[in-house]
């Protein structure tokens, strides 16, 4: 049996969850208000979204940004492990955006397997190269990397893969629950509030806070979602303002104008200085420790 949430039953072209059984996780959240998959371990088959990923000849995209110091202490691991984790047996393109292609790292990669990278100008803030993301991705998924996937995830480079991240994560829109925050209170999520910002929610607005480490998609809702965010910014900026949690404000404040298809449990990006926690049960991908003063100016 399926369950009873809706989105979880739709065409298998859209949702590759493989989903079993959203009763086998009991002690959690396995479907949103709006009928969405929570992806916890145990409410999918790995196996079948496999199957089904591969009866489509899908190829998948995953970006990220290693700009100034990030690139030295995070993107080989992040490369590597995803070599090791992310849509094995698929077929993957990495978009690796930076001000210094010569330094991103040479990696052997699988069959089917490709890196391109893509040359960006830094910005001088830190808060400015999170936030031009999204605008230099709404120009990537308009042009090669949009032509190349059909589904495409977009992270920090802060973490690394530390197990299986296959296709049940695939969805035309894909929001990541934020470790730190998925059993908070809504009234305690840290939205953008100044209701001048276009990222603001109003008290009793919010689902779940989610986090830009991770969000994905179709090439279709990625160019929506990553529009709608540098409208944002960018009206922000016009009248000076700076949303509290610069792109990860303007990218909650969509999701929740926009629901997400499918939502990824807090194991599929998780930060190990929380400590266990008995519905953590298979991490995904593990934030790096923050050492800001390393690598922010
Ligand atoms: N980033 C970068 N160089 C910078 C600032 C940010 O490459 O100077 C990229 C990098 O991919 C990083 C992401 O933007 O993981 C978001 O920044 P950060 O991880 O520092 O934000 P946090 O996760 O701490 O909110
Ligand atoms: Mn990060």
């Amino acid at each position: 049996p399926m369950g009873t949430c809706p989105m979880a039953k739709m065409s298998l072209r859209d949702n590759f969850t493989g989903l079993l059984n959203l009763w086998a996780r009991p002690d959690v959240l396995t479907c949103t208000s709006w009928g969405a998959p929570i992806l916890w371990d145990g409410t999918f088959d790995p196996d079948v979204a496999q199957q089904e990923a591969i009866q489509q000849n899908l190829t998948i995209g995953l970006t990220v940004f290693a700009v100034g110091r990030y690139l030295e202490k995070y993107l080989a691991r992040f490369l590597e492990t995803a070599e090791q984790h992310f849509m094995v047996g698929q077929r993957v393109v990495y978009y690796v955006f930076t001000e210094r292609p010569a330094a991103v790292p040479r990696l052997l990669l699988g069959p089917n397997r490709h890196l391109r990278v893509e040359r960006v100008l830094r910005e001088r803030r830190w808060q400015d190269v999170s936030m031009e993301r999204m605008r230099t991705l709404h120009a990537a998924l308009g042009g090669r990397l949009g032509r190349e996937a059909r589904f495409v995830f977009c992270m920090d480079v802060d973490q690394h893969f530390s197990s299986a991240f296959g296709p049940e994560a695939l969805a035309e829109s894909v929001a990541q629950l934020h470790a730190w925050h998925y059993h908070w209170p809504q009234r305690l999520l840290p939205y953008e509030r100044d209701a001048r910002s276009a990222a603001a929610l109003a008290p009793g607005e919010g689902d779940f806070y989610y986090h830009a480490a991770l969000f994905g998609g179709s090439v279709e809702a990625l160019r929506e979602l990553t529009a709608h965010c540098t409208q944002g910014q960018q009206r922000d900026r016009t009248r000076g303002l700076e949303a509290r949690w610069h792109d990860e404000s303007h990218l909650n404040k969509y999701f929740w104008l926009y629901k997400p298809a499918k939502v990824l449990s807090p194991e599929f990006c998780w930060s190990p200085e929380i400590g266990p926690r008995a519905e953590i049960r298979h991490p995904r991908v593990l934030w790096a420790p923050k050492e800001y003063a390393l690598v922010r100016d």
